[in-house]
């Protein structure tokens, strides 16, 4: 067995920690972005299928070692590397050496993923995962079977090993009109993450686009993500978001209400927060700031 995508990034790129995206974990600070070819899923909706559907044989790629990536975050000075864009699981080899490297150097770790994965490597790689967001594609195992081509459960495991860990967990569900988008699987995914995760987690409706193999409807209304932060606040979430819209998105204070981070699209503006604590009451406040 020879892992093709190791050390072979086909995407090099710095993000704002924002656009992974990641509200609870340094704040308005870039991150270094990674992106290896391939994907164990094969979502038909998906954004970067000219990378994550492709081998890694079939595509341009960077020649990186953990070692000059980790070098190129500190040259930069970038606080973060994130494995993003595809799925970064399916080149495990590399990015386990890359997170190891990068917390010996005092950089930090954040993993984009789907969370299919078997538990004991999710247990190797974890200890070195400062921030990660996890897609949450449905609460229907059919969807994730019609759409993605794999079995839900795996996922929702991947989710509850993480919530117990000190990795700074958020929550993405791209909801896509027709597939996901119905009052009971919103509850139905609400319900999951406050009561197996913890109403603490840090949610993301994000807005769907047609692209891919999933052109045969519109663009999700805005209305939609509306009605789904309205049913995760109904269950008790405390940081809930709407991604891939131009609006103002700002944490506030689940205790006193007040605004601690300011956004406007991937802008940070005002950041409030005082130790990890709301400046006006002294709230804890989930994530590393
Ligand atoms: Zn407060």
């Amino acid at each position: 067995m020879v892992a093709m995508a190791y050390g072979r990034p086909c995407a090099v790129a710095v993000d704002p920690m924002e656009k992974k995206p990641l509200y609870h974990f340094l704040p308005g600070r870039p991150v270094l972005s990674l992106g290896m070819a391939g994907c164990n899923l094969r979502c038909r909706n998906c954004q970067n299928a000219d990378i994550s559907q492709r081998s890694p044989e079939e595509i341009p790629a960077y020649r990186l070692s953990p070692d000059e990536v980790v070098a190129l975050a500190v040259k930069e000075h970038l606080p973060a590397i994130a494995y993003t864009y595809t799925e970064p699981l399916v080149a495990f080899e590399y990015v386990l050496d890359c997170a190891k490297a990068a917390r010996a150097a005092g950089v930090a770790n954040v993993l984009v993923s789907a969370g299919y994965v078997n538990p004991g490597p999710l247990e190797e790689l974890l200890p070195f995962v400062d921030a990660a967001n996890i897609d949450l594609k449905t609460m229907d195992p059919g969807g994730y079977r019609e759409n993605c081509g794999v079995e839900l459960a795996p996922v929702l495991a991947t989710l509850k090993a993480m919530a117990r860990t000190s990795t700074v967990l958020e929550v993405t569900n791209l909801v896509i009109p027709g597939f996901n988008d119905s009052d009971a699987l919103l509850e139905a995914w609400c319900g999951f993450v406050a009561e197996e995760l913890g109403v603490d987690i840090p949610v993301h409706f994000s807005r769907f686009f047609p692209c891919h193999r999933l052109t045969d409807r519109q663009a999700t209304p805005v209305g939609t993500l509306a009605r789904a932060k309205a049913i995760a606040r109904k269950h008790g979430l405390r940081y809930v978001y709407a991604g891939n819209v131009q609006e103002e998105e700002t944490t506030a204070c689940p205790a006193c209400g007040a605004v601690l981070v300011e956004r406007r699209g991937f802008d940070v503006g005002a950041n409030r927060l005082r130790d990890g604590r709301c400046f006006a009451c002294g709230q804890a406040i989930y994530g590393r700031f």
